[in-house]
């Protein structure tokens, strides 16, 4: 492990969303990182999203050019994974959200990583404890999740599996504060905090719904209005997708086996209709690309 946190060298696993945020916000920092994705595609993609984030900081005269300059010559991009963890004492994961492709992923990084280097991964809802299983050093596991947008957003939800050391759970919380981000400590149960809490109200809203309780617009504005959300939860749904909040509901569900974690039926509907929200242009509501104004779905109307 490194002596200073910030002679950390951390490697990022995956470009997509989550992981060109993360490795942003790591670049930004003053930290080395590698960002490594399977897809040349991805990594392209993945710079490019960083740079663009980086030039409205400096837009908005959140960061210097200067600054902007040397968080991009701190990242490096890799398809090699076992030579690129070699050197890292952290590496965070934020591949695709599958159970068989994480646990692959981990046995290789309990391989190729020196025995003291931290792996976190950023997973939303699979167990830390199952990922740590397959490695030769559980107690250096843990999640480290981050909010979507990663530069933007304050919380790291930080989760102990089962064996994750203190020391290493220390590590993690400091390194987070470094990034100027607000890390909250969870222990490893199905949805964690974040999921466990979100993903049920998303599903109760569904059910008003269903129900005929109210419309769209209505059940959204009471949580905005009243509660004061900056979305409401079906919005939330269609920009989270409304496959993946399915998928969450299934791991609650099967993770308590108690019937108020069972999904409504209109989400399963949705999903095998393919309506999954914003990244199918429908769920419920209708996207058209370019145009930023909030329709509801016509199945809704
Ligand atoms: P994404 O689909 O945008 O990106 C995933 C990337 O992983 C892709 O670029 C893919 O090419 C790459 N990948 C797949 N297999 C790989 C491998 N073996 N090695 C290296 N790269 C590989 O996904 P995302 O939304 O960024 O989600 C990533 C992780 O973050 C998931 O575990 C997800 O649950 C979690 N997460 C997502 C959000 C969100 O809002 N999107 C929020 C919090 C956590």
């Amino acid at each position: 492990m490194a002596d200073n946190l910030k002679d950390h060298i951390v490697s990022v696993i995956g470009a997509g969303t989550m992981g060109n945020g993360i490795t942003h916000v790591f670049a930004q920092y003053g930290y080395q990182v590698t960002m490594i994705d399977v897809s040349a595609d991805a990594l392209t993609r993945g710079l490019a999203t960083i740079s663009k984030n980086l030039d409205r900081m400096v837009a908005k005269e959140k960061i210097s050019q200067q600054e902007r300059n040397e968080t991009l010559a701190r990242i490096k991009t890799s398809t090699e994974i076992q030579t690129s963890v070699q050197d890292a004492t952290l590496v965070v994961e934020a591949a695709t959200e599958n159970v068989d492709l994480k646990l692959k992923i981990f046995k290789g990084l309990s391989e190729f990583c020196k025995p003291d280097a931290i792996l976190a991964t950023n997973t939303s809802s699979i167990s830390i404890t199952k990922i740590a299983s397959v490695t030769n050093h559980p107690d250096r596991v843990i999640g480290m999740h981050f909010m979507n947008p990663v530069p933007l957003m304050k919380l790291v939800e930080i989760i102990r599996g089962y064996s994750t050391s203190d020391t290493v759970t220390e590590t993690v919380t400091a390194l987070s504060k470094s990034l100027d981000k607000i890390p909250v400590t969870v222990n490893d149960y199905p949805g964690f905090v974040a999921n466990r809490v979100l993903i049920p109200m998303i599903n109760e809203a569904i059910i008003a719904l269903w129900e005929g309780v109210a419309g769209v617009e209505e059940i959204d504005n009471v949580m905005k209005l009243g509660m004061a959300h900056p979305m409401g939860p079906l919005q939330l749904a269609d920009f989270i997708g409304l496959d993946v909040v399915l998928a969450i509901t299934r791991v609650l569900q099967d993770g308590y086996g108690q019937p108020k974690y069972a999904p409504c039926p209109l989400l399963v509907n949705m999903v095998q209709a393919g309506k999954l929200g914003v990244k199918s242009g429908e769920g419920f509501y209708a996207y058209t690309p370019g145009d930023k104004q909030l329709v509801v779905s016509p199945n809704f109307r």
